[in-house]
């Protein structure tokens, strides 16, 4: 699926007296254009003049307009002639204008990022979907953004300049305390505004998207050749030609040898092996997507590699050389530190929320640092811990090793087989036509009446995907959604049908929170957990709408107990992941060596406070190993709390007893932060009790 991964929201907090409660924990901002000499001196002129033309009640307004403008006003923009002109020009000093100046914004608005988005998706097409080979240059078309130019283009243009002379850019804390008294209209002004509330320059964001690219590269090269590790009695445990990516791919072979292989617990252990290596940087940097060498993880021994499975050249840097185990040298970290300093460029452009960490919770999530972490710790310190930890044990038949954070013995072996189910699905749904033929009854069995059930249906096209299936929202109401559902040869197997399940449920979400929406600018939902967590309620219906039994109370049980365990994992993760950026920030000047220090250091120590008194072994680094941390600039939170989320809608999805109309109803409280909406929905904040409150009735059920 492709939905807004982190909404471009900025936040500036001027201290203004119109600004009830400013929020002031950044410290003063230091808006960029007041160094403009005249700046001053043209604002007081401006204010006299407006208020003696459209009255006293406009001079908070005003005044707070001048602010905003000044602060992204650049020399380039234009004399102090040019700046009063624009502001003499543009200034909406009466209610009527100013309601014609909001929804004409609305409007337009739309209809380019509609646009934008249509010009992306035909071109994005041939790599897209199921339509034949991909030339080089459909890459290139696939690859082109046509909006990214969109922000510099209204500022140039002085479009933006307008909406922050008219509207209010507030705070994070503004947000969240005064935004339950504030009306729909209040909200879609609040949004309007802060699509305008950052002017990077060029430079600064290019450097920062080859930093970004850098580190991706390096993410994506670094492949393990799993038939080239050798343990110490010189056996070969994994298979010829496999070549495992990390983290990903070596975590999920961890999972994957619970299923009961003999050497699974001498793989799992040898895959441990290797992640501490890569998070010490103790791996010898020759062994890293190399298949010319032979290594043990254990003693660090490498030879050259006595069997030959991949038709890989010899690494030409190497050749001649006997291979030696010096160490990788601290290529990962240095990584980081390029992701780091470039992120920091950002900050003098961003004044109220300085720092990555700020911009990350207080505008991309919209739920404060502190309170993330409060509900991080209240899943790692729940007491259910240790009891799943015991059931754990119990079905492992021994004691819990480091790597059984991975645990996923708990996923339910359903009563049909996977083969069984391909066949059910091959045979209803041979081709995309035949999908998009069931949908309206589809949505009909989730609980939509036949009205809403067609409405949707005739909003969302369906195409062949390429790859496993994505959804694509329109961003303007003239437009359609797309679900791209993979349709093999004989047909959709059982595992498509799941994805175009979910994708369809993305859908809906996206139909409903633009086209039913009162403000456009408010179209959407917070944050992407909330699209999942909408997402992951159909397709939890999977078997039901194949017109099978759903899945009985001892097996969502077991299901509950896995996403509990998962999200304990997960939060330990993003606990290393926030310590780490703030490390960071707090030395600046650090060399890669001591930044691998830093996070072997903060991995153990959350290891050791949440983690070593149920695995009963301290000093594990294991938490460190996510390549997200290298290249995804603090993403990793977002996780545990789509587990908290997922839950939570749920929870209310049981309890109305009827997903239809509740669905439609969440879908329409639009981007609002996230607290406010979930209180709309749930009646509660985003927070993790209804997934503790889940595992406690899981585990009375299965262990009673
Ligand atoms: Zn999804």
């Amino acid at each position: 699926m492709r939905t807004m991964l982190f909404r471009t929201v900025v936040i500036l907090g001027f201290s203004l007296a119109i600004v009830a409660t400013s929020a002031g924990a950044s410290g003063p901002a230091k808006p960029q254009g007041t160094q403009l000499p005249w700046l001053k001196e043209s604002a007081t002129k401006l204010e006299t003049e407006l208020v003696a033309k459209y009255g006293e009640s406009q001079r908070a307004r005003l005044a707070r307009g001048l602010m905003q403008v000044g602060s992204f006003w650049r020399a380039e923009d234009g004399e102090a002639a040019v700046f009063e002109e624009f502001v003499r020009t543009n200034f909406a000093g009466d209610a009527q204008t100013l309601d014609t100046m909001f929804k004409r914004f609305q409007t337009n608005l739309e209809q380019i990022d509609g646009h934008m988005l249509e010009i992306n998706r035909e071109f994005r097409q041939q790599s897209d979907l199921d339509l034949g080979p991909i030339l080089p240059f459909d890459e290139l078309f696939a690859g082109y953004d046509p909006s990214a130019h969109v922000t510099d283009d209204f500022f140039q243009n002085k479009l933006a300049f307008t909406v922050l002379l008219n509207f209010p850019l507030t705070t994070l804390e503004q947000r969240i305390t005064e935004g339950e008294k504030w009306s729909r209209r209040q909200w879609a002004e609040a949004r309007l505004a802060q699509r305008f509330s950052k002017r990077i320059p060029a430079e600064v964001n290019l450097a920062l998207a080859q930093a970004s690219a850098e580190a991706d590269r390096y993410i994506a090269e670094y492949n393990i050749w799993m038939h080239h590790l050798i343990d110490n009695n010189g056996n070969r445990l994994f298979p010829a030609k496999m070549r495992l990516l990390s983290h990903w791919n070596l975590r999920d072979q961890i999972k994957a040898d619970y299923s009961g292989d003999k050497n699974g617990l001498a793989k799992q252990r040898m895959i441990q092996q290797v992640m501490d290596r890569i998070v010490t940087q103790t791996i010898p940097g020759i062994v890293v997507n190399n298949s010319n060498v032979d290594w043990n993880p254990f003693t660090n021994e490498v030879k050259p590699a006595s069997v030959v499975d991949s038709d890989q050249p010899p690494n030409t840097s190497q050749s001649g050389k006997a291979p030696t185990n010096a160490p990788e040298p601290n290529t990962r970290y240095a990584k980081l530190l390029l992701t780091f300093q470039a992120s920091r460029r950002i900050d003098p452009y961003s004044p109220t929320a300085p720092t990555l960490i700020a911009r990350r919770f207080d505008e991309n999530r919209e739920i404060p640092e502190a309170r993330v972490k409060e509900m991080f710790e209240q899943v790692l310190a729940s007491p259910f811990v240790p009891q799943v930890a015991k059931v754990i044990q119990t079905r492992l038949g021994r004691p819990l090793e480091p790597f059984d954070i991975w645990y996923n013995g708990f996923r339910p072996r359903g009563t049909y087989t996977e083969a069984q189910l391909d066949e059910i699905v091959s045979k209803k749904y041979p081709t995309a036509e035949a999908y998009k033929k069931e949908m309206p009854n589809l949505l009909m069995q989730l609980g939509f009446t036949k009205e809403r059930a067609e409405y949707l249906a005739n909003n969302i096209i369906v195409d062949p995907a390429r790859g496993s299936g994505h959804a694509l929202g329109a961003s303007m109401r003239q437009a359609k959604a797309y679900l791209r559902t993979r349709i093999g040869r004989a047909g959709m197997d059982y595992k498509g049908f799941n994805i175009a399940v979910h994708e369809m449920g993305h859908n809906v979400e996206q139909t409903f929170s633009l086209n039913n929406i009162d403000y456009y600018t408010l179209q959407g939902v917070p944050n992407t957990a909330f699209t999942e967590a909408l997402a992951f309620v159909f397709q939890g219906h999977d078997l039901e709408l194949l017109g099978l039994a759903k899945q009985d109370a001892k097996s969502r049980a077991f299901k509950t107990l896995d996403d509990f365990w998962g999200a304990y994992e997960i939060a330990g993760v993003a606990l290393v992941d926030m310590a780490v950026w703030h490390w960071m920030y707090e030395h600046p000047n650090a060399t890669p060596a001591e930044l691998k220090d830093a996070t072997v250091r903060i991995s153990k120590d959350v290891w050791n406070k949440y983690f070593a008194p149920v695995f009963k072994k301290r000093d594990v680094v294991l938490l460190g190993i996510y390549s997200h941390m290298i290249d995804s600039f603090l993403y990793l939170p977002d996780y545990p709390i789509g587990h908290m989320i997922a839950f939570q809608i749920e929870e209310q999805m049981e309890k109305a007893g009827n997903i239809g109309p509740e669905f439609e109803r969440m879908a329409l409280v639009g981007s609002v932060v996230p607290d406010l909406w979930m209180k709309k929905a749930t009646g509660a904040p985003v927070g993790p009790e209804a997934l503790l409150t889940a595992t406690g009735r899981a585990l009375k059920q299965i262990a009673p």
